[in-house]
């Protein structure tokens, strides 16, 4: 099989044992009653305005994903989802033509699992009937700032197959629905396209992008949103609703609005049908003014609605009446229920084009001091953790393959990987993971990714005892990063399996915490590993609290096979004072043979960094700041900093230290320089011999807000690189994005929050550059960045603010724990090389995959079993480097589901931005492949069956191109040079014209 493309997933179901016949759960059934087929008729000569009821249900937010679901703790907000669902069904059934649409997989689940099997039958009936829509129909509506790629395909696909299996084709979303989303990514697009849908739809966007927008008419539009895909293969048709997602104003007829219901008794008082119809007429009328078709669409609908759907329905029914009434009096507005898709139908069949977009939604402000780009930042220690149970997750759904049905039930008792994958689903949500939820629902999340990762590890010890054929118990060490560890603390022997979920071999550094001096470690072929003791740091000490008492850390570096383990074994042989003592004088440089890194004698700060082999070097310092955060009283804005919203009081930031305390511990295994600024922050400067980057380790907090100001920490790098404005930052972990200061690539930016306003998401990596240099920085979780100066590039660590930003949330992000009363303490890493442009990405890409897919430790006391197998690779061989394996799980019992990406983009390494080609047959050691199918993206549907509707860029952006063929031929090769581009060939009449046109001006 070929993944020949650049930046491409195939997602690939194999079956493994059995017949050769296995459906993906899509029902053959009769679809043509449900989908477009159950679009009421429009009427071609009259504004049609398509009625969409809906409910937006966040899957946690004030109150947990359960809350919300039973509707409990209505004192925090009114919301029950059971009742939502129970009402909506009752009410669809009063009237045929009314409809309803729903998209969180995640809630639906859950109640469906609770109706008796007639409500099952009567809901398969609404939904064959295309009465009950489902779209977008992820477990939740993703985070697009703050998400990785890989976990938002996890998600869609646990909610898409769910919706397949139960519904089959009439349970197919065509439409991809994020109507709340804080700002939208690139590559979100680029993932829905390569998911099949039609169309995608959101609310919210920068208030000037809009405006122009309103005016253009181009609210709709064709987003091209990949670089390195031949269109139409990233293409996505977008349209931004009018109101948000809310209806127009005084149309909302829910419990929870307070506008007048349609009183249409004229024996009674207050009779006002007349006055709703005209108000209804001249909201229809103006908001077709800012758009194109003479169809228009309204989100009948909010936050939770529809708990008592009967009062929407009621007053709908009556609306479509009163206002078509009016038909015989001449009006042509014509109000009909509807749906995204039908209303998608309609936008189709219109045939236009459409305006072009191959940049992005960020940042997203709703106004001229109101930026929502603190979000890309806040709850940073949440971020991490959802980044590291990604990264479990998708070690236990391959070990769950790899060591067959006894990793379910085996020796330690059943695991599955089905709860981590839930909880991870959940995570994604644009309260989730995006750190805008209150404090208890965060800590909610965090407990259901704890939970899954409990059952994973069941489902992990089970799978390594069978492919080791040991049946020693297991022990997983989470607080590795502030040196905690029981066993190890305490054990003179014991062992580690280091698991490596890439598809190629990796050298990993290990820290584990210690109380000995002296060690000796031996590999998976009992030859010694060089291993170094150093002591534990002074911040390490406080950060770990009263949960750990190592004196001290053993660092070594493990390899493991692909997409397998190595063993390793450690004793104890000396214990005592400490080995290794620092030298406390300010060191100049600490080297390995690919970087050397250098330091300020006076200071003690980062002053320059080289590539030894390329011969590159640039100045590089980095130091520690923090903006005050505006706490309301600067201006008439009174915007404050919170959750979801940056805005600093003053833009330029306050130095934590211009000097760090240093110490200094050099060996053969590691260099590292320890930096101390303040009793809040403090710095590791690390380098191991084999690794092409240097890792600094930041550990800040907990942030002191004693003055009364909060503040929000980041860290600099200001370097000699000539960056004239420009800088990078990747959209959701895949495709990079060129930012530029100031500037937006779609519209005339207004600047009026110079820092905020220049706030992207950095999801896994961010870089300066010029013709010569490219500093990449590799992240460990989403965080925000920007580059305020040229050759500097900023990112935020920690939030700590004492006020709520007014958007809903309604606390101040203050985070606190059991642990950390006195505020959160996060640790994390940037991973910084230096290379020419046009070989970084040889480097940055597979790094960052080695921090996005960590390796997985595990621990036994004692020795290593001499009778079990400890080295592993369930590969036959090394995937080629531009081949990254994304997914590989269990499907069912007989079938797996296969991912592999070309992780290059088109542009960005000569060697390895190349087409490649793998055998299946040949990639794996354990798995015999009986057969293959390919799939969409959310593998919910068959590759070769994906048809999605086919729309047409408007003019303009393809002039340019056609021009410049034009230009280069003869006016009588005019035809055959613009129809021969496949992407031109359906446009080839128009283009010629504008071809001929050009032609003759020349
Ligand atoms: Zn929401």
């Amino acid at each position: 099989m070929a993944a020949s493309c650049y930046f491409f997933v195939a997602a690939l179901l194999l079956l493994c044992s059995g017949v050769l016949s296995f459906p993906v759960g899509q029902e053959k059934r009769d679809a043509t009653t449900c989908g477009y087929q159950s679009c009421h008729a429009t009427k071609p000569s009259m504004l049609n305005v398509h009625l969409v009821p809906h409910t937006h249900d966040d899957v946690g937010w004030l109150k947990t994903v359960d809350q919300y679901f039973y509707g409990d703790r209505n004192d925090i907000q009114h919301a029950g989802v059971q009742y939502i669902l129970d009402s909506v069904v009752d009410q669809l059934l009063k009237n045929p033509d009314r409809r309803f649409i729903y998209v969180e997989t995640g809630f639906f689940y859950r109640w469906w699992k609770q109706q008796s099997s007639s409500t099952q039958q009567t809901v398969k009936q609404l939904v064959n009937q295309g009465r009950l829509e489902f779209v977008n129909g992820g477990w939740c509506m993703s985070d697009e700032a703050t998400t990785h790629y890989s976990a938002v395909i996890d998600q869609m696909t646990i909610g898409l197959r769910f919706l397949n299996e139960t519904f089959g084709i009439c349970g197919w979303p065509r439409v991809a629905w994020h109507i709340d989303p804080f700002g939208h990514a690139r590559e979100h697009a680029s993932l829905f396209a390569q998911m099949g849908y039609d169309g995608f739809f959101f609310g919210r966007l920068d208030y000037q992008d809009r405006t122009r927008r309103m005016k253009a008419k181009e609210q709709e539009l064709l987003w091209r949103a990949s670089d390195s895909l031949t269109p139409p293969m990233a293409d996505l048709f977008t349209g931004i609703l009018p109101n948000g997602y809310n209806p127009p104003e005084g149309f909302c007829w829910d419990q929870l609005c307070a506008d007048a219901p349609i009183r249409d008794d004229p024996d009674l008082e207050d009779y006002n049908v007349d006055d709703v119809v005209q108000r209804f007429l001249r909201a229809a009328k103006s908001q077709a003014l800012v758009y194109k078709t003479n169809h228009i669409i309204m989100t009948m609908g909010s936050d939770f609605q529809y708990e008592n759907a009967n009062l929407w329905y009621k007053n709908l029914d009556k609306l479509i009446r009163y206002v078509n009434d009016q038909q015989g009096n001449g009006s042509n507005v014509n109000v009909l229920y509807s749906t995204p898709s039908c209303y998608l139908q309609e936008l189709h069949k219109a045939n236009l084009t459409w305006p072009l977009k191959t940049d992005d939604f960020f940042p997203y402000a709703d106004n001229a001091h109101n930026f929502w780009t603190g979000y890309f930042t806040s709850r940073p220690a949440l971020k991490r953790y959802e980044r590291i149970s990604n990264s479990n997750l998708q070690s236990c759904n391959q070990l769950e393959v790899l060591g067959g049905p006894v990793s379910r039930k085996g020796l330690f008792g059943q695991g599955d990987s089905e709860t981590l994958r839930k909880a991870m689903a959940v995570a994604q949500h644009h309260d989730a993971v995006s750190g805008t939820e209150k404090q208890h629902v965060a800590n909610d999340y965090a407990k259901m990714l704890a939970k899954g990762w409990q059952h994973c590890q069941v489902l992990v010890s089970n799978s390594l005892a069978s492919l080791t054929g040991s049946s020693a118990e297991r022990i997983y060490c989470d607080n590795l990063n502030v040196s905690v560890c029981p066993l190890t603390e305490s054990s003179s022997k014991f062992s580690l399996s280091v698991y490596n979920p890439l598809g190629r071999s990796v050298t990993w550094p290990v820290r584990l915490p210690v109380n000995g001096t002296v060690y000796a470690v031996t590999d998976a072929q009992g030859k010694p590993v060089d291993c170094q003791v150093l002591p534990v740091s002074r911040a390490t000490q406080e950060v770990r609290r009263s949960r750990g008492f190592a004196r001290n850390e053993l660092v070594f570096q493990v390899q493991a096979p692909p997409l397998g383990y190595s063993s390793y074994s450690v004793s104890l042989l000396q214990d005592g004072r400490p080995s290794s003592s620092p030298q406390h004088q300010a060191p100049t440089s600490i080297q390995n043979k690919f970087l050397q890194v250098t330091f300020d004698p006076d200071t003690g700060l980062l002053s320059g960094l080289s590539n030894l082999e390329t011969k590159q070097a640039i100045k590089l310092s980095q130091n520690f700041y923090w903006y005050n955060a505006s706490d309301g009283n600067n201006d008439e804005s009174r915007q404050t900093s919170g959750a979801y919203i940056f805005r600093p009081n003053s833009s330029t930031p306050v130095m934590v230290s211009s000097k760090a305390r240093v110490e200094i511990f050099q060996n053969s295994v590691v260099q590292e320089v320890r930096q101390w600024f303040s009793p809040w922050v403090s710095q590791v400067v690390r380098l191991y011999p084999d690794s092409k980057a240097v890792e600094l380790e930041w550990t800040v907090g907990p942030v002191p807000v004693s003055d009364d100001q909060g503040k929000e920490v980041i860290t600099r790098l200001d370097t000699s690189i000539k960056t004239a404005e420009f800088f990078y930052t990747d959209s959701n972990g895949r495709e990079v994005l060129q930012r530029k200061k100031d500037f937006r690539p779609t519209w005339q930016l207004k600047q009026t929050e110079p820092i905020a306003g220049n706030y992207y998401p950095i999801n896994s990596r961010a870089f300066l550059k010029d013709d010569k240099d490219q500093l990449t920085v590799v992240t460990d979780r989403s965080q925000g960045g920007a580059s305020i100066y040229n050759g500097s590039l900023e990112i935020m660590l920690h939030r700590r603010l004492l006020h709520d930003d007014y958007r809903g949330v309604g606390e101040a992000l203050d985070e606190s724990s059991e642990l950390f009363p006195d505020g959160l303490v996060v640790r994390g890493r940037h991973l910084l090389s230096l290379e020419p442009p046009a070989t970084a990405a040889d480097t940055h890409r597979p790094l960052a995959q080695e921090v996005v897919s960590q390796p997985l430790l595990s621990f036994t006391e004692g020795d290593l079993n001499p009778n079990a197998r400890l080295e592993f690779s369930g590969l036959q061989a090394s995937l080629p480097p531009a081949v990254h394996l994304l997914t590989l799980s269990q499907w069912d019992e007989e079938s797996v589901l296969l991912r592999l990406e070309h992780q290059f983009q088109s542009w960005e390494s000569k060697a390895s931005s190349q087409p490649v080609t793998v055998n299946l047959q040949k990639l794996f050691s354990t798995l015999n492949v009986l057969g293959v199918s390919e799939l969409n993206l959310s593998a919910n549907q068959w590759k070769d069956e994906m048809k999605r509707f086919d729309w047409s860029p408007e003019k303009e952006t393809l002039t340019s191109e056609v021009n410049l063929m034009c230009r280069l031929s003869s006016q009588s090769d005019v035809f055959a040079s613009c129809s021969s581009p496949a992407h031109l060939v359906q446009r080839a009449e128009v283009d010629s014209l504008t071809c001929l046109q050009s032609a003759s001006t020349q």
